[in-house]
């Protein structure tokens, strides 16, 4: 997607620091962390949450939640645990288009919701 930043980072066209990539998923370093671990996990495939999901994508959220339980292994925090966080539309504060999870993890997170 043309304008897309994080379609340029899966693309190599903006720096980052990538922990993780796959056939189907991309990984890399929040650019501004929330946590002492803050990772973007993306589907190589532009999607935007708000108004592109439908059953033929439901793989992309198995692919996703498979990359977050390697990478947090990969991160040593596979034992402590980790927060996903996908922020939708306006109310959510969503600012990239494109689907994303956020994985935050390395410390105590305050509960948001439960
Ligand atoms: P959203 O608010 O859309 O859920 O989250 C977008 C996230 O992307 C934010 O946490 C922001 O810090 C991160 N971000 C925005 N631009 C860049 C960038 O160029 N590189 C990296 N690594 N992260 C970015
Ligand atoms: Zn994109």
């Amino acid at each position: 997607m043309t304008g897309c930043i994080f379609c340029k980072i899966i693309q190599g066209q903006i720096p980052s620091e990538i922990v993780y990539e796959d056939d189907n998923v991309v990984a890399f370093r929040d650019i501004n962390p929330q946590a002492r671990i803050h990772i973007v996990i993306v589907p190589r495939k532009h999607i935007n949450p708000m108004n592109e999901i439908n059953e033929g994508q439901a793989k992309i959220f198995s692919d996703i939640f498979l990359a977050a339980k390697k990478i947090a292994v990969q991160q040593k925090i596979g034992q402590r645990g980790f927060r996903m966080i996908v922020n939708v539309g306006p109310d959510a504060g969503q600012e990239i288009e494109h689907l994303h999870f956020h994985l935050l993890g390395g410390e105590k997170l305050g509960k948001l919701v439960g």
